[in-house]
């Protein structure tokens, strides 16, 4: 057991529950609320709310009795609240909102099968969350009971990877592969270690955070057995950590399975560098280390959470050096149409000349550091990993643009629309533009949770 340290809750129509009950994750599954009248029992809800939950349209609610007891009753600008209960503004189009704001399916070989990178994949294994984030990237398949991934999809992904040597890192995600039946996730993490260029078996969950008594004895045990296995989980707001959490993410670590933290970042929830502070300090204590901290993407129905991108470099300048260096997240924009995630942060290097380059700190010191005058280069001849490990044809990018494998990057068309003709017309007939993504806007898309 972790030190008693951080609060524990229950809302009072929970009180007569026996804790074996109370404590029992399946008890958690099975009595999660989801209408006015079961919600109301907690805490009134306001009009917007009802007219959210009465809709049958929205993107599924579900909370379990542990997470919503997190709510403070009082207060309708809860934390925790905006993240689970509905409102009217989830009606609320906006532009450049999309139904698969990061494209994706198209980049899924096989279904539910995400290889975005060189040399990791994002496996989606269920659609099913203990509770579900109002603000959800994946919102157009997760909830929805009927679109289940089936045994022939995971066949496929096996295969897929299996026939895919460069892929070191799985991903599972979902959904949240903690809500699936113990037996068939171990099946599913036993099959991925038996493929052997598989090094690194991520779980992305928020299951810890909705449903802490899931992190049991037996399911530690039964991960520690197909290391090395990572997890990432996922707290937005202080106001989360309770003792239960980190009574969990103590048997994790001690599993040995490292912790990570992905937060998003929510207009009302935590777009503050105060909140932000003491969230990524409460995480450090529980030995989770805050690891991502997103860019809310353009998904229908989230647009109310959506803050300036400025928010998030500010809240780097308010952490960076003025708490632990691991107590950091990487601020990210997951680019909309599929280019993955771009870290951003404030500027430290104020200028460069051939011999210094100038500095500032935190705390805007501003200073020079001299640059080496009988710098050796590397020589890749001499050296052994540059001889083996060669960027990824077509994938390497700016590096492979230092590295000499290519000498430009070009947005398709452009050489045709430089080429000109002896009348000096340009000859392409396609106009230059750069590759319009097949993932348009679609401002019907709320109608069709
Ligand atoms: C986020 C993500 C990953 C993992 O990225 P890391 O930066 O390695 O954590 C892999 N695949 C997809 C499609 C992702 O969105």
């Amino acid at each position: 057991m972790a030190k008693r340290e951080f609060p524990s809750k229950r809302a009072p129509i929970f009180s007569s529950i026996p804790d074996e009950k109370w404590n029992d994750w399946r008890w958690q599954l099975s009595h999660r609320l989801n209408s006015i009248e079961e919600i109301e029992g907690v805490f009134p809800l306001t009009e917007s709310e009802k007219l959210a939950l009465a809709g049958s349209h929205l993107f599924r609610v579900d909370i379990t009795p542990y997470f919503i007891s997190l709510i403070d009753p009082d207060d309708p600008n809860d934390p925790i609240r905006k993240q689970v209960i509905p409102t009217e503004d989830e009606m609320v189009p906006f532009s450049g909102m999309m139904s698969d704001s990061l494209a994706e399916e198209e980049h899924s070989p096989v279904p539910g099968l995400v290889h975005r990178y060189p040399d990791r994949v994002l496996m989606l294994v269920t659609t099913q969350c203990a509770s579900y984030c109002r603000y959800c990237t994946r919102s157009r398949i997760v909830g929805d009971p009927t679109a289940q991934f089936s045994r022939n999809d995971f066949e496929m992904q096996l295969d897929y990877l299996r026939k895919t040597p460069q892929v070191r890192d799985v991903l599972l995600s979902g959904g949240d592969p903690l809500t699936l039946a113990p037996k068939l996730l171990e099946e599913l993490i036993s099959r991925l270690r038996e493929i052997e260029h598989i090094e690194v078996i991520r779980i992305g969950s928020r299951v810890p955070v909705f449903m802490p008594m899931r992190i049991t004895n037996e399911l530690t045990e039964m991960l520690g057995k197909y290391h090395p296995i990572w997890m990432n989980i996922h707290v937005n707001h202080p106001n989360e950590i309770t003792q239960e959490l980190a009574d969990a993410t103590d048997r994790l670590t001690r599993a040995g399975i490292p912790l990570g933290n992905q937060s998003v970042l929510l207009a009302g929830v935590n777009d503050c560098v105060h909140v932000q502070r003491q969230l990524v300090q409460d995480l450090v204590r529980m030995r989770v280390r805050p690891y991502y901290l997103y860019q809310s993407d353009l998904v229908a129905g989230a647009g109310h959470f959506r803050t300036p991108v400025s928010k998030g470099i500010e809240i780097i300048e308010g952490l960076r050096g003025h708490t632990s260096g691991y107590a950091v997240p990487t601020f990210v924009v997951d680019a909309p149409g599929g280019g993955g995630k771009i870290p951003l942060m404030p500027n430290y290097l104020l200028s460069q000349s051939e011999h210094r380059v100038v500095l500032r700190n935190f705390e805007g010191f501003i200073t020079t550091y001299d640059e080496p005058n009988n710098y050796q280069s590397h020589d890749p001849q001499a050296c052994s990993f540059c001889k083996t490990k060669r960027s990824e044809i077509g994938q390497s990018g700016i590096t492979g643009l230092l590295e000499g494998a290519e000498t430009s990057i070009q947005p398709q068309g452009f050489s045709q629309t430089h080429t000109r003709n002896t009348e000096g017309q340009l000859a392409g007939a396609d106009p230059l533009e750069w590759r319009l993504s097949t993932n348009q806007p679609r401002h019907d898309e709320l109608v069709d949770h």
